[in-house]
């Protein structure tokens, strides 16, 4: 690649969280018996109306702000025509002209760059129902049918595969941060179309974009642009840039290729026009502004206040923004005195460690902030070394019991000023060949006697102490 540019644009459609549909009261979940979650509506039988849910209209609005979009005075949807089995009333009610954002943008950090990525619109839709296809038959799932769904459509201003990635994962963590959708892939919940055109670098023009339809994960996402890349550029290079196409392609997940399925001349007519069933309502400012205000401190935000307020390394906070149940736990600790530095140690190396391992939510992690200050503050006082700490840690976490219970007299750490002397004395007996050298100037045989009292008392003489006795007594 490398000698033309690569010109992206993503629409990506988010499915959202409510417990009912959008349009219809049925319930709005996953992993259900097929054809369970269903009214009549949604079946599209005559004489069913459909109702506006308030929650998705309000996510939607949040969705909207936090992406820096302008919101519309009055909202209302559309049909958009078209037949599929997926769609028994034969329109989609989404929204055409009145979306509820446009011009936004969002900023994205790609190889530790900072780039805006400009949004022309999101609005918010129904989504169809699931096919599943078979070798003599196809099985229609009606429970998705309805399901709140957020299309977001870019501007063609993303650059390289990185960057398209770098944007979906951004959007993925703005809508888990707003709370408004789990935004999972793996369940389905998000879905994208690709498109992908090639110009020369100093071409002012446009190329001919290729459109690649419903790409479920964010590694296909990043091949298929790869390889439509390649595959245009290939093209241009040999002089038959005229093949390239206006067309719409599907990722093959096999290959790791896209294959022509339609030419976008023939794309349909879907005869929008403004569905009459749902009403025109004016949106509330004060019922804006309430919602603006419910929006989190995003992401980004957070990490840039974690590196600039609390001191972290751009790896820490990184990490721990990456969940917001991350970024709440740390603020909690922090709430509590926890030292910003240790409470992010614990967080992105044992914390974070255990529940990977365990492959558990931070939800659901024993130790609150309030049971990890137990021993964070025993470490302070001196009677844990890091070290017992961490056993109290895993103790504690192995049988569900707070890790006080695990800070006894046998485990805490030799802070005995009298006891260590005795020690020390007896170890420095033990090894007067050694002292006379110290004492010549082979000062660097300290931490060989700071070894023999650790090894004596099984790492638990505490070692600030350890270190000012023995200097007192070499240094005499
Ligand atoms: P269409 O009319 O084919 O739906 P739109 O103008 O609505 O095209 O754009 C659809 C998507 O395609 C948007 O995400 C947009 O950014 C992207 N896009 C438009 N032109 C190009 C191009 N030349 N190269 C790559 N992407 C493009
Ligand atoms: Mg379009």
């Amino acid at each position: 690649m490398g000698k033309y540019k690569a010109v992206i644009g993503l629409e990506m459609h988010c499915e959202l969280k409510s417990n009912s549909k959008v349009f219809s009261s049925a319930r709005n979940s996953y992993n259900e018996v097929p054809n369970d979650n269903i009214t009549y509506l949604d079946l599209a039988l005559p004489g069913t109306l459909p109702v506006v849910n308030k929650k998705c209209v309000h996510d939607a609005l949040m969705m909207s702000m936090a992406l820096n979009c302008t919101q519309p005075e009055y909202m209302y949807f559309d049909r958009k025509n078209y037949y599929y089995p997926d769609l028994p009333k034969g329109y989609q009610i989404t929204q055409m002209d009145a979306p509820v954002g446009i011009n936004g943008f969002v900023e994205i950090e790609c190889k530790g760059e900072k780039k805006k990525i400009y949004i022309h619109d999101i609005h918010l839709e129904e989504d169809a129902a699931s096919l599943d296809h078979f070798y003599d038959t196809t099985n229609i799932d009606y429970n998705r049918g309805g399901v709140p769904l957020l299309e977001l459509v870019t501007e063609p201003c993303i650059n390289s595969p990185e960057e398209a990635v770098a944007f979906l994962e951004t959007m993925r963590s703005i809508y888990k941060y707003c709370d408004v959708s789990e935004a999972d892939t793996k369940k389905g919940q998000i879905r994208c179309d690709v498109n992908v055109s090639i110009m020369d670098n100093d071409a002012t023009e446009l190329g001919t974009k290729v459109e690649m339809k419903n790409i479920n994960s964010f590694s296909n996402v990043y091949d298929a642009i790869c390889y439509e890349i390649k595959r245009q550029s290939e093209l241009k290079e040999q002089g038959r840039y005229d093949e390239v196409e206006q067309e719409t392609r599907r990722f093959d997940e096999e290959t790791g290729t896209t294959i022509r399925m339609r030419s976008k001349a023939d794309a349909l007519d879907y005869k929008y026009f403004v569905d009459p069933n749902l009403p025109k309502f004016k949106i509330d400012p004060e019922w804006l502004e309430e919602i603006r205000n419910e929006i989190p401190l995003l992401a980004n935000q957070r990490k840039e206040k974690y590196i600039k307020e609390q001191g972290l390394s751009d790896y820490d906070a990184g990490v721990i923004v990456k969940e917001r149940e991350y970024a709440e736990y740390f603020e909690n600790c922090i709430a509590l005195g926890i030292e910003t530095k240790t409470a992010a140690n614990w967080l992105t190396t044992q914390i974070l460690g255990f529940i990977n391992k365990e492959e558990i939510s931070l939800k659901d992690f024993y130790l609150t902030p309030t049971l990890l200050k137990q021993i964070i503050d025993e470490i302070d006082k001196g009677t844990l070394s890091t070290k017992l700490a961490k056993e109290v840690f895993y103790k504690a976490l192995e049988e569900k019991k707070e890790p006080k219970n695990f800070i006894s007299q046998e485990n805490a750490q030799i802070s005995d000023k009298n006891e260590l002397e005795t020690l020390i004395n007896q170890i420095l007996e033990e090894n007067t060949h050694q002292v006379e050298e110290y004492k010549k100037g082979k000062t660097n045989l300290f931490d060989f006697f700071v070894g023999q009292v650790m090894k004596n008392t099984r790492g638990k003489a505490n070692p600030v102490l350890t270190k000012e006795i023995l200097k007192e007594k070499l240094e005499k």
